[in-house]
């Protein structure tokens, strides 16, 4: 069997998160009435200590929505130059809400206060009207980096005062929260709008939720609808998500654990250049030539390992709920012999 460390989402559900699907209550949620989705919406609203959440059929989908809600078309989105939003939603801003991305240059993938302040637009016609910013945490391209709360609260304090809506990409919001040992209520406090993925390290087949205020959510599901993400009978993987918030928490920072050995095994390579600061699950590192992302990624693949070549020269590994410690010896073995 292969060691899949291309991404935590190529999870499967473990046994007892099959068992709780198949056992779940289902109803037509369109028309509002399914037990389970209701549950996890509620219970996530809860943990977030936030008015509503929606069940949403993916992260990128929640994000889309919630950069909708919050935008008019030729608005202005400020997230970082890497952020999943601008990079990795197909252009999406642009197509689902007319609206268009200024990009900052950040640090790993974080943002900071004072780059905000320098990128809102004046109150001048010849602007776009900046309307929201967005964070990610952990930044999936800034190799799960996590930010500092207290830049999280400049950046609020900043946004109230001037008309910005702050919304997060959240979709590895909860290793943000093992790692850094925060609480969800903290983060409910502080945003407009956070999207989390059910489907990466939480170890869900599908799904994401989106959460806000219930004005927002209520305009967010309308939304949904929309863009064809009105699911029907969706509470059998919404039961997986109930699982995941019940079960699969506590159990990323062994995730963290692993990355943070296979990356002690990387740093002794002569190959191995730049890897990024490892926070949470998540591994990004620079080849050195000859050797090529490609060539590494192939060369590991003939030993049955699996990571991603994100460019030409930087390699990515995602450590998650199927990566057992045995394979992660097993990982470090092979790394050290090449
Ligand atoms: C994976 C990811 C998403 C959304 O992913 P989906 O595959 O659409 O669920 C959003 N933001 C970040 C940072 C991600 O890594």
């Amino acid at each position: 069997m292969s060691i899949d460390l291309r991404s935590d989402t190529v999870t499967l559900p473990t046994q007892q998160m099959l068992e709780a699907m198949m056992n779940a209550p289902v109803g037509d949620d369109v028309f509002g009435e399914d037990p389970s989705i209701n549950l996890l919406e509620k219970m996530a609203a809860e943990l977030f200590g936030m008015e509503a959440a929606l069940y949403c059929p993916s992260g990128t989908m929640s994000n889309q929505i919630a950069i909708r809600c919050h935008t008019i078309p030729g608005d202005e989105v400020i997230c970082e130059q890497n952020a999943h939003v601008y990079i990795y939603e197909g252009g999406g801003i642009a197509s689902n809400s007319g609206a268009q991305v200024r990009v900052i240059a950040g640090n790993h993938g974080r943002i900071n206060l004072d780059q905000v302040k320098a990128t809102i637009n004046p109150d001048d016609v010849h602007k776009a009207h900046s309307s929201l910013v967005c964070l990610e945490n952990t930044s999936n391209r800034g190799g799960g980096s996590c930010y500092d709360f207290e830049e999280i609260l400049k950046i609020r304090e900043f946004c109230s005062g001037h008309h910005l809506r702050l919304h997060l990409d959240g979709a590895r919001l909860f290793n943000a929260l093992v790692a850094k040992k925060e609480t969800p209520v903290q983060y409910g406090e502080v945003f407009d709008s956070i999207s989390v993925c059910l489907n990466k390290g939480l170890g869900c087949p599908i799904g994401s939720i989106l959460l806000g205020t219930t004005e927002f959510t209520r305009k967010a599901r309308r939304v949904r609808k929309v863009f064809g993400g009105g699911m029907r009978q969706a509470g059998f993987m919404a039961a997986a998500g109930i699982y995941a918030l019940h079960h699969h928490i506590p159990r990323l920072s062994e995730d963290h654990l692993n990355a943070k050995r296979i990356a002690d095994a990387l740093a002794e390579k002569t190959f191995v250049r730049n890897i990024k600061p490892v926070e949470t699950n998540i591994i990004i590192f620079e080849v050195a030539p000859p050797q090529t992302a490609r060539g590494l990624t192939d060369e590991l693949r003939k030993h049955d390992i699996l990571a991603i070549p994100i460019s030409t020269v930087q390699v990515r590994f995602v450590t998650h709920l199927g990566i057992t410690e045995d394979m992660v010896e097993k990982t470090i073995g092979i790394i050290r012999q090449l």
